[in-house]
């Protein structure tokens, strides 16, 4: 998605451990005509899906996911919640992610409330590198009996291998830009043509 890469190369900061930093536009200030056009995009590429449900991962996931759901018929958002330190009780279905940001290990849970085996979910995130967060997704929709009808993440980082990974297992990948080199030395951006 060329506005999404423009905008990547404009704000976009590289730092050390391929971490590219969008807090100007998507991690921390949001700029929500930028995220209106994501969504028309997502919503051309899943055309003809049956979405019954967004769901995303907090934090950074959830307002876009918010936004996302504009363009697919207002459907409910529901958002993994995070936390060190689990009492299973039976109501939830969760998995462990490891951040690539913060190198932790967290379990994150969905109450079995807001999943039913009857949705079809469509999976949103801001950033896919190498697939902690999107598998930990879709461990919970599975354990749900729903069905993951699709991926859509704005940055996906190539060279980290998640995507490809996903897109070899059949899940249908949707990411908005996707960079394949990081050079936190020249502050050089290279997206996959
Ligand atoms: P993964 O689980 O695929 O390794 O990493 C995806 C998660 O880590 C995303 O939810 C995102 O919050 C965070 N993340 C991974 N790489 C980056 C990055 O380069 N920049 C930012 N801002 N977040 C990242």
């Amino acid at each position: 998605m060329k506005i999404l890469e423009e905008r990547i190369i404009k704000d976009g900061v590289v730092r050390a451990g391929n971490v590219l930093k969008v807090d100007c536009f998507l991690n921390h200030q949001m700029d929500i005509s930028l995220f209106q056009e994501m969504a028309a995009e997502w919503k051309k590429r899943f055309e003809g899906q049956k979405i019954t449900k967004i769901l995303t991962i907090e934090a950074s996931g959830i307002a876009i996911a918010c936004i996302a759901a504009t363009a697919f018929d207002n459907v409910p958002v529901v958002f993994a919640k995070k936390t060190e330190s689990l009492n299973i009780d039976g109501e939830i279905y969760s998995s462990k992610v490891t951040s690539f940001t913060k190198k932790r290990v967290y379990d994150v849970f969905v109450s079995k409330k807001y999943l039913k085996p009857d949705d079809h979910i469509l999976i949103i995130d801001d950033f896919l590198a190498v697939g902690s967060a999107l598998n930990g997704l879709i461990d919970i929709v599975q354990q749900s009996g729903a069905t993951v009808e699709g991926l859509g993440i704005a940055i996906e980082k190539g060279f980290q291998g998640g995507g490809d990974s996903l897109r070899e297992k059949g899940y249908h990948l949707e990411s908005l830009a996707i960079v394949d080199k990081l050079d936190a030395e020249t502050g050089e951006i290279g997206f996959r043509k």
